[in-house]
């Protein structure tokens, strides 16, 4: 495959996973007295190793926006919102048929994490292996989170790990708007029980839910954000990066910015 060839695939995957647009190419720099139209090859990002210090603190990002929507009470007749503890809500869920995504699930993906979890990672939804697993973010992507969560000195039994939807998509397409509609107030209530510290946006979907905006992924990137007042960080999905290893070091980037809030 020529070299234009393989930046051309990787400006339309880029496109794909960011919405459309926000794009980063890298800018290969041709070493002098290689041939015209050959170029270095694009270095292997550096994912800091695991364990190691995350280092100073740096300035954090400009503010973003900012979604408050209304916390329901318990006198409402929603029973999300009659909910104690994750377990209630996971239960809530197991049962739920509030979208046509129940008729095809194996399992309902939940989420997993501690009660006390100071860090919430939000993601899309569940795919294949989770949905035979019920549990979230399992398999390479899983490893990959496992790795990331690593270089921030965080174990993944320390981290909440959760999705914006609780049940697969077929053929792992988008959540559409109604499933989405359905499905977020149970990701509500599960972050106003955790009262994390940080929340990880993993992905558009889980960016543009929490935000309540269409923006992409590209445009949300490296801004502080909020949901009921909580920061929150925006970042490729796990599955994204597998695809994108050219990806990791931004990534490092904004999972570092969530470090320093919770170290500040
Ligand atoms: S995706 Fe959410 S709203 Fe739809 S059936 Fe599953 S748990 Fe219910």
């Amino acid at each position: 495959m020529t070299n234009g060839r393989a930046l051309a695939l990787k400006y339309l995957e880029q496109q794909r996973v960011l919405g459309g647009d926000a794009v980063i190419l890298p800018t290969p720099e041709v070493t002098p007295g290689l041939r015209p139209g050959l170029v270095n090859p694009i270095p292997e990002p550096v994912v800091p190793t695991p364990g190691a210090s995350p280092g100073k603190p740096e300035e954090l990002p400009p503010p973003g926006l900012s979604f408050d929507p209304p916390s329901g009470d318990l006198f409402a007749a929603d029973p999300v919102q009659q909910t104690h503890t994750l377990a209630d809500i996971a239960a809530l869920v197991a049962d739920c048929t509030k979208c046509k995504l129940c008729e095809a699930r194996t399992n309902t993906v939940p989420g997993e994490g501690p009660s006390d979890a100071r860090l919430v990672v939000v993601g899309e939804g569940p795919g294949r292996t989770e949905d035979e697993t019920g549990r979230p973010f399992v398999g390479k992507a899983g490893e990959l989170i496992t790795k990331i969560f690593a270089a921030i000195d965080f174990r993944r039994e320390q981290v909440f790990i959760c999705n914006v939807g609780k049940c697969r998509t077929p053929e792992n397409r988008l959540p559409q708007y109604d499933e989405i509609a359905a499905c977020v107030p149970y990701l509500h209530r599960q972050i106003d029980l955790l009262k994390p510290a940080v929340i990880l946006a993993m992905g558009g979907t889980a960016a543009q839910t929490l935000l309540n905006t269409k923006q992409s992924l590209g445009a949300l990137r490296n801004q502080v954000h909020r949901f009921r007042g909580i920061p929150v960080i925006v970042t490729y999905h796990p599955a994204a990066l597998l695809r994108n290893p050219n990806w990791k070091r931004p990534t490092w980037d904004y999972v570092r910015i969530a470090r320093d809030i919770l170290d500040s």
